[in-house]
């Protein structure tokens, strides 16, 4: 059986990927830091183990990644979704709130990725990392966001260059708003409005949709495929201006 590791598993994007996993036959391991959700989310995916770790701390990456594998055996595949979304102006982002930022979105992905190198070389694994459309095209309010998941985005592309001698393949998903708790904490009237108007499909996207994709990249159907960027994001960034005139 395949065993997955995704971090941020325990709420949003990451419970509906290991939702979608769990019915395709792999053993999860959903880790988070918020310990009452993710003992909460635990009956939600049968046949899972939870790990409370923060992935921006080294000790306990390296204590979540040998727990994993000590549970699920191997390491097949690895989420990078755990993410914090602090949204505010340049000049009141302070160097503390930039560091919170980057400390999960960034530093996560660089510190959970090395410390699954091994198990993942040994089962010819997948990761995916969960940037942003953020990370595609700046944007106000979004200082620390952005520019981490435009890290996220590159920082995949450095990994595959590397990994793919080894067989691990590393892509990354840029989903489009959805409405969970992150987005939902930072998205005022105005952002969802301005979404909606820069949206083809018109709409917020739905978790399993983002999961969806996640699932494709992990899976044996992407075997080909890696150092790629997915957005699966209604259409919004392949679009500039003209959407709202068209409605009218
Ligand atoms: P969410 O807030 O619903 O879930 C994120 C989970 O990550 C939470 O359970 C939280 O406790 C956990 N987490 C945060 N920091 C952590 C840390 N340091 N260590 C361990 N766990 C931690 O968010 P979501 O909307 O499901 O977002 C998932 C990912 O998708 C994030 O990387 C986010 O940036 C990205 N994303 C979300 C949207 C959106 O509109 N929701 C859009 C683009 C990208």
């Amino acid at each position: 059986m395949k065993g997955a590791i995704i971090t941020g598993g325990a709420r949003g994007i990451g419970l509906a990927t290991a939702k979608l996993l769990t019915a395709d036959g792999w053993k999860v391991a959903l880790v988070d830091r918020d310990d009452a959700a993710l003992q909460q989310a635990l009956p939600d995916v049968p046949g899972s183990i939870a790990i409370s770790a923060d992935v921006s701390q080294p000790e306990d990456v390296t204590r979540m990644v040998a727990e994993a594998k000590a549970a699920l055996g191997r390491i097949d595949g690895l989420v990078n979704n755990a993410g914090v979304a602090l949204f505010g102006p340049e000049a009141e982002t302070g160097f503390a709130m930039w560091r919170e930022v980057m400390a999960t979105n960034l530093d996560g992905v660089f510190l959970c990725s090395q410390a699954a190198r091994k198990a993942l070389f040994e089962s010819k694994g997948a990761v995916v990392n969960i940037a942003s459309i953020s990370g595609h095209r700046a944007s106000t309010l979004r200082v620390a966001y952005g520019t981490s998941k435009a890290g996220v985005i590159h920082l995949t592309k450095q990994f595959a260059a590397e990994w793919g001698e080894a067989g691990v393949r590393v892509n990354c998903v840029a989903p489009g708003p959805v409405d969970t708790k992150l987005a939902l904490a930072v998205h005022t009237p105005d952002i969802r409005a301005a979404y909606h108007d820069a949206i083809p499909l018109n709409r917020y996207g739905k978790e399993e949709e983002i999961a969806q994709g996640i699932v494709f990249l992990l899976s044996e159907k992407a075997s080909y495929i890696t150092g790629q960027l997915l957005s699966v994001d209604g259409g919004f960034e392949s679009t500039g201006i003209g959407l709202p005139s068209l409605r009218g």
